[in-house]
């Protein structure tokens, strides 16, 4: 059996079959989703720990036909756990680590096992009980965008270091893909996972992006330390110098990098514009760009290891991506998140289209442009060329925090990511906006913005959905909403 075969045959549940179908030239030919597509929902962990699952499992079945839980069974974040931050605060795998897959690393099982809950294996307890209820289990990994320091001494040594030479415990730093202990305690958990669960498959989130994107500042989350960008560590310097890169004037330029973006936060404008200082600095320093490439490719090669050895393990699991949504808004992470690539290593994508919190986001992202690359123009034309950038028709600059981004942005995203894949055996399963928090004075979702996004995400030749963010922040009437598409479209009835 070829792999696209395999994976015609293997999608969760009872078989699915997909939504649409491609032809050889790559095209997309709508079919009406069918019952067993997948209906994905990501959950904190907190209420699987403690809580009778028969109703809660029923709710999601009743409300949206949801037939995958994604429970963020590994993070170092309190709010993927679902408690309040607290100094106190571990987090780490809520199943169980089997040592035996974490040979030769300077972890403990205490270094790696969350303590939360009381220690209970929360895999373990959740399988069988979904499965009465026709739901498979994926492991959602989070890649830590930060550090609890009740964790960091044993975990430090796996993180990148920055250009500074500081070594990072979080955002924008992360550990680094070219540590030779975080890929073997990465390998390690993923075939873990694939070995002692009876699982549907394994989602790895990685919401990061490369060191010169953070130093110029571009990112949703703008106003980052633009001076602990990364990496520099020895593995990273190593494989540069292979390479052929001069590592020192990588460096060099990042420190440039970084006083062109501390000048423009001071509201110093550069002479000769915004736009001719960064290009100046790219070419006075082709290694910084070089630099970038070596952290995208280093991070595509890390996928690629994870895929091969889940298939190594059980080639009929499941193995995909989350995908950031700071690629909704930048062309710069657009360009490195090549979904032809992307494709390459999985089986499945899951790009974060919340449309309705994607208004205050692109608003951040429009702030960290204009104190950089975009600081010639006006936030509301840099909102506008972006859109043109990006293929958008979405609200003017001031009244974008109020309406979000609409049901068409989930549409072109989704139909952009399945023409990215078109050739390849991957699936794409939107993760769409179903109350993902918001600040106030930022628009809510709604019964009906919710119906509207997920029937477009089908419309963009979606094989599934993945419903987002977590089960834990939805309102009833707003998974109702999703529902009512999904029955709309004939994938639940
Ligand atoms: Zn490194």
């Amino acid at each position: 059996m070829n792999r696209r075969t395999f994976i015609k045959y293997s999608v969760v549940g009872a078989g699915a079959a997909l939504a649409g179908v491609k032809t050889l030239q790559g095209g997309i030919i709508p079919v009406q989703p069918k019952a067993s597509t997948m209906v994905g929902m990501p959950i904190c962990v907190a209420p699987l720990a403690d809580r009778d699952l028969d109703p809660l499992f029923e709710d999601m079945r009743k409300r949206a036909g949801v037939n995958a839980l994604f429970p963020f069974i590994y993070s170092h974040e309190p709010h993927r756990a679902g408690v309040p931050p607290s100094p106190h605060f571990h987090g780490g795998n809520y199943a169980r680590p089997n040592m035996q897959y974490y040979k030769d690393l300077p972890l403990t099982f205490e270094d790696m096992h969350a303590p939360e809950f009381g220690g209970i294996d929360v895999l373990a307890r959740v399988i069988p009980i979904a499965r009465r209820h026709g739901i498979r289990v994926f492991c959602f990994v989070l890649e830590d965008n930060q550090l609890p320091p009740l964790v960091a001494a044993h975990w430090e040594p796996l993180y990148e270091v920055d250009h500074h030479g500081n070594r990072t415990a979080g955002h924008p730093g992360g550990p680094c893909f070219n540590n030779p202990q975080y890929q073997a305690f990465a390998l390690g958990l993923v075939e873990d996972y694939a070995r002692s669960y009876d699982i549907g498959g394994i989602m790895w989130g990685s919401e990061r992006q490369s060191g010169l994107l953070n130093t110029l500042g571009l990112s949703q989350s703008s106003g980052i330390d633009v001076s602990r960008t990364t990496c520099f560590c020895e593995f990273c310097r190593k494989k540069g110098r292979d390479r052929g890169i001069d590592v020192e004037r990588a460096r060099r330029g990042y420190d440039e990098a970084e006083r062109f973006v501390r000048k423009n936060r001071a509201g110093r404008a550069p002479r000769d514009g915004y736009f001719a200082e960064f290009w100046r600095l790219l070419l006075k320093y082709p290694e910084a760009l070089a630099w970038e490439n070596l952290w995208v490719t280093s991070r595509h090669e890390f996928k690629a290891a994870l895929y091969r050895r889940v298939k190594a393990v059980n080639p009929s699991l499941l193995f995909g991506w989350h995908v950031w949504q700071n690629m909704s808004f930048s062309p710069f992470q657009r360009a490195e998140e090549d979904y032809a690539v992307l494709a390459e290593n999985c089986d499945f994508l899951r790009p974060a289209l919340y449309n309705n919190v994607a208004g205050a986001r692109f608003l951040d992202f429009v702030k960290g442009a204009d104190e950089s690359v975009f600081g010639d123009l006006p936030p509301e034309d840099t909102l506008r060329v972006l859109y043109q950038q990006l293929n958008y028709q979405e609200a003017p600059y001031d009244q974008l925090l109020a309406t979000g981004l609409s049901a068409d942005y989930v549409e072109r995203e989704t139909r952009r990511a399945v023409e990215g894949v078109a050739d390849k055996p991957v699936q794409i399963w939107p993760g769409v906006d179903i109350d993902v928090p918001v600040d106030p004075g930022q628009g809510h979702c709604t019964p009906e913005s919710v119906r509207q996004a997920v029937k477009a995400a089908f419309k963009g030749g979606a094989q599934g959905i993945i419903l987002s963010r977590n089960y834990t922040e939805m309102k009833p009437a707003n998974l109702s909403g999703a529902g009512a598409a999904l029955r709309e479209l004939g994938v639940t009835i």
